[in-house]
């Protein structure tokens, strides 16, 4: 994810939060390490049972973007999927881990990847809570990922149709399919109150300082 305007500020991480990603029950590593052909949703063909499917997986990445908010992050959260078992999960840490590409999908890719010992994750499906920026896609694509499953749109960096669709370039990309727009309100609103709340703590900050001014009184000329 890159939230655009939504992200950047000051705010710093919590010391606790030590690692950023949780590799799931590592299953057994992938004895093709060739790309598959793109099969979206393997397994949950019914559109019905497809969205129902999706918004349990979304719901986890939700899960996963709460400990980026708890860790004073930018609040977006990933899961790596094979079939219905969840491989890893990931949540947004540039801050913490002093790391611009330490966005949710790369802690997911990057854990799923290790604990897979594959670089190649065909067959996979990645949700995450914020469409993707162009870092993000380009990692996607090179996993082999094939099907992402965002929620809330970017309008300033999203890559996956918002601002470009890198993933609706042929020269580009063969592998993944896109569905945006999963829980796209709560996973939207999810950052609408983070924000909200690092504005109004900026506004506490400053009435504090100004009011502290006031107490000291004018300053003695030198
Ligand atoms: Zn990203």
């Amino acid at each position: 994810m890159s939230p655009g305007n939504l992200a950047g500020g000051t705010e710093s991480a919590s010391a606790e939060e030590a690692s950023s990603c949780a590799l799931a029950t590592p299953a057994e590593p992938s004895a093709d390490p060739l790309p598959t052909p793109s099969r979206p949703n393997p397994g949950a063909p019914d559109p019905a049972e497809r969205s129902e499917r999706d918004r349990r997986f979304m719901a986890l990445a939700q899960a996963a973007a709460e400990k980026a908010r708890a860790a004073g992050e930018v609040p977006v959260g990933a899961v790596l999927v094979r079939g219905d078992e969840v491989i890893a999960t990931g949540f947004n840490h540039p801050i913490s881990g002093h790391d611009p590409s330490a966005h949710a999908e790369m802690a997911a890719l990057r854990a799923a990847a290790q604990g897979l010992e594959n670089y190649r994750l065909p067959g996979c499906e990645l949700y995450v809570t914020l469409e993707p920026c162009l870092m993000c896609a380009g990692a996607i694509m090179h996993a082999r990922i094939a099907r992402v499953v965002f929620g809330a749109y970017d309008p300033k960096t999203g890559a996956c149709g918002s601002v470009v669709d890198a993933f609706a370039n042929p020269q580009l990309n063969h592998h993944t399919s896109v569905t945006g727009g999963v829980l796209e309100a709560e996973c939207g609103q999810a950052l609408k109150s983070f924000f909200a709340d690092r504005r109004r703590a900026i506004r506490a900050a400053r009435a504090a300082e100004a009011e502290a001014a006031r107490e000291r009184g004018p300053a003695e000329p030198v």
